[in-house]
């Protein structure tokens, strides 16, 4: 899949070639010449021709293998931003679909941000909102921020650190949702050599000092694995997976580890023809290698939120060292690599998305929404700052629907959220399938299970203390007040019968609907309930009786 970047219109229509026809290819190319002819006498900082910018933006999609409507509305994404043609003659010229998705992406260049953290979670928002209406919009957007991080140095110093700290925080995190991972790396490793280009550089260096010596280590694990899966013919592709500066880093800084520690761990790639052969190798590989315990995980059967899916393992290698293992599908490859963006690739006219992958659209167009129903702009911009960044995280139902929850929500949270009798009866709780403990802290993309009993003894003291969410904690203290109400409430008519039997009365032969009626209202209660309560706890003391 990764072929020699794309440069020039030549190479685009040339990658195009091999995976579309030549009636799409032509229309691409029209939309080339219109964009040229548009953009003509613009130049980007680089003082290269402004068309090179969408011809390489559209590259990027191609590298993906995006279908010939994203790859013209990449074209063409700047047309209506910067030259005189307007989304009418587009549409005119090239369909609505196409305006559409040039609109979606002008949109997005468009907002203007009151302070830095506004900006943070309105342009998420906005760009969720454009998904809803069509993904591809963010496909271009990802691919033009990428383009413009390629080219970043031709940038004031100053401007050069603010779109790597805007592409930290909201690019790549929004590549990585999408699962888009191939952008994702880049878009991370660029914006480090901006924002810390000693560590970065330091990194690249170090790197470059192993280079050899992990390649040959990295080369004989490879053929010793290969040679194991030929014994039992099983056709697989085994890789070396790449190291990225970004994660190293990452690793470095926030769990404190050494280059070396990080760098020397040998990771390969197993990529497989189906599911079966995922299995069956991962059973090779630990029949062949002892496994390290606690360091399966099979994403196969529980899919990432992202749709990633693969099993990972650790083993004692030839060589005595950890040896990281992934087994896949191609596939599952794919998605790996490209995510949300596999929906629109061109692959015989139809797309090659698996299994869930509509379901998961739906569950970002319910979160959606949701949203949408705020339509005053002042709530609106209100919930804007509610958002990924800041408190909330959304969670699914088993069935698919989206709840919002504040941040650091445990399942009590979600139980009430769902309804208060499952709050009350809740008795355990499933987070994507497995069970958890009460106070276990959900995530955005989370699945949850309530587990409920009839025989429930309700809610524990306990909840207080772990529920986050204020209607958890009210609906649990609420329990308790009622819980207590119907103790007194009871105490109370004991109470009563104790005193008219002390006076020689049978209880049944003087109370009645009508006597009772006469007393609520001469003490003043709502009802009789209220009365009793009272009674039960010694609010309403009986008369003392006349021989005491
Ligand atoms: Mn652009």
């Amino acid at each position: 899949m990764t072929k020699k970047q794309i440069v020039s219109i030549e190479d685009l229509l040339d990658a195009l070639g091999e995976y579309m026809g030549v009636d799409e290819v032509a229309e691409v190319r029209r939309a080339y010449e219109y964009a040229k002819l548009h953009h003509t006498g613009q130049f980007r900082r680089s003082g290269e021709p402004y068309i090179l910018h969408p011809v390489q933006v559209a590259g990027i999609l191609v590298d993906i293998g995006l279908d010939a409507t994203t790859i013209i509305g990449a074209l063409l994404h700047d047309v209506v931003e910067d030259t005189e043609v307007t989304l009418k003659q587009l549409a005119d010229e090239f369909g609505v679909e196409v305006a559409m998705l040039v609109d979606g992406v002008t949109k997005l260049g468009k907002i203007k941000y009151k302070s830095k953290k506004e900006e943070l979670a309105e342009n998420h928002r906005k760009m969720i909102i454009a998904m809803a209406e069509d993904v591809r919009v963010i496909l271009i957007k990802l691919a033009d921020r990428l383009h413009n991080m390629r080219t970043l140095q031709h940038m004031p110093k100053e401007k050069q650190v603010q779109k790597a700290e805007e592409t930290l925080e909201i690019f790549a995190p929004l590549a990585h949702r999408m699962g888009i991972s191939t952008i994702k790396w880049e878009l991370e490793d660029i914006s480090l050599r901006y924002i810390n280009p000693q560590q970065y550089y330091k990194i690249v260096s170090m790197m470059k000092q192993k280079r050899t010596e992990r390649e040959a280590l990295v080369t004989s694990v490879i053929t010793e694995v290969n040679a194991v899966l030929e014994e039992v013919s099983i056709e697989a592709d085994v890789n070396g997976r790449p190291k990225h500066i970004y994660s190293i880093y990452n690793k470095m800084v926030k769990h404190k580890k050494e280059f070396n520690e990080i760098y020397d761990l040998m990771a390969v790639r197993i990529i497989v023809d189906s599911i079966r052969d995922c299995y069956a190798v991962l059973g090779i590989i630990h029949t062949q290698y002892k496994p390290m315990p606690g360091r399966f995980k099979d994403y196969i059967a529980m899919p990432k939120p992202n749709m990633y899916q693969s099993l990972h393992t650790t083993v004692i290698g030839p060589k005595g060292e950890p040896l990281e293992v992934q087994i896949r599908t191609k596939d599952m490859h794919f998605i790996a690599e490209f995510g949300i963006a596999a929906h629109w690739a061109y692959k015989e006219g139809k797309s090659v998305a698996t299994n869930g992958f509509d379901e998961k659209i739906a569950h970002l167009r319910e979160i959606l929404e949701l949203q949408k129903d705020t339509t005053d702009a002042e709530e609106f911009m209100e919930s804007l700052k509610v958002d990924f960044f800041s408190d909330m995280l959304y969670v699914f139902t088993p069935k698919g629907d989206v709840f919002e929850l504040p941040k650091g929500s445990v399942p009590i949270d979600y139980a009430y959220r769902i309804h208060t009798e499952i709050g009350h009866r809740m008795t355990g709780a499933k987070v994507n399938g497995r069970m958890v403990p009460l106070d276990h802290k959900l995530e955005t993309g989370d699945i949850i299970e309530i587990i409920t009993s009839k025989h429930s003894y309700g809610p524990s003291k306990d909840w207080l203390k772990l529920a986050v969410s204020s209607q958890a904690k009210n609906k649990i203290r609420q329990w308790f007040k009622r819980q207590q109400r119907e103790e007194n409430v009871e105490k109370g008519k004991e109470l009563v019968d104790v005193e008219i039997k002390k006076l020689g009365f049978e209880p049944k032969e003087v109370i009645d609907d009508q006597s009772l009626a006469v007393v609520v209202e001469k003490f003043n209660f709502g009802n009789e309930e209220e009365m009793y309560a009272a009674v039960g706890y010694h609010a309403l003391q009986p008369p003392k009786s006349p021989t005491s």
